[in-house]
């Protein structure tokens, strides 16, 4: 459920209960002339509108926005290589107020330069702000209490940075792997399976030369974006599920 659409009783009953905050977090960058700016937003998002369809959980506003280094292309071309300073900021803030309000599982689900970027380390640094923050009031040397005695025993792994795959399963060492790329086959057929409407295949042939990363655009197939996002949701669907109390009125 979306949190900005939860009445505050509704809210209470969610905190009682533990269940899960999902955060999507991506950037607003060029990803060709045949895919929507947001690609590395609406396809996170495309997960976790797939995951509250089918467990229980709070759904905050979003992180849209991230630093790009401009790599990609100019502003022009609706490129945003958003201050990452501002993020951190941002995101710390955010996640004081889910604190204040009680939550005490939140995933910030992101989709951008993978687990070195810069968007991340913002993200985890934020996450890790807040957990200090939290842990200060429970006096020098918490850490040598038995864990099942803190106020929050689980306080390293309360606030989560994940990956839209981080929790499916993969069948082993060997085996296929989600293709992400940059605006290329991965992530084009993964745009093609959420929100078709936004892709324009035929706009590849006004950029010329193509940069090495759209070379394989073309080979993107629909059915095996759809395949790959209900991958990621069955993961992080399993991943939420766990730990929510059972609805009130029956504990
Ligand atoms: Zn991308």
């Amino acid at each position: 459920m979306q949190l900005t659409r939860m009445r505050p009783e509704q809210i209470q009953d969610a905190v009682r209960r533990h269940v899960p905050v999902v955060i999507v977090a991506g950037s607003v960058e060029f990803h060709g002339p045949h895919l929507p700016v947001g690609t590395d937003y609406l396809i996170p998002q495309a997960v976790c509108d797939g995951v509250e369809a089918r467990v229980e959980c709070v759904v905050a506003p979003p992180l849209p926005f991230s630093s790009t280094m401009a790599w990609a292309a100019s502003p022009t071309d609706g490129e945003v290589d958003f201050e990452p300073e501002a993020l951190f900021v941002y995101t710390r803030a955010l996640l004081r107020a889910l604190a204040a309000i009680g939550f005490r599982r939140i995933y910030i689900m992101q989709h951008h330069q993978g687990p070195e970027g810069l968007p991340v380390l913002c993200l985890k640094r934020a996450a890790a702000e807040v957990v200090r923050e939290t842990v200060h009031g429970w006096g020098a040397g918490w850490g040598r209490r038995p864990p099942e005695e803190l106020p929050l025993p689980g306080v390293f792994s309360w606030i989560q940075v994940a990956y839209i795959d981080s929790f499916s399963a993969y069948p082993g060492p060997e085996a296929e792997r989600i293709p992400i790329g940059h605006g290329g086959r991965g992530e084009t057929q993964l745009i093609q399976g959420s929100l078709p409407e936004t892709v324009r295949m035929g706009a590849l042939a006004s950029l010329v030369p193509l940069p090495p990363w759209l070379a394989d655009a073309e080979a993107a197939v629909p059915a095996e974006g759809r395949r790959w996002l209900e991958f990621c949701i069955a993961g992080w669907a399993a991943e939420l599920a766990r730990g929510t109390l059972a609805a009130a009125g029956s504990q």
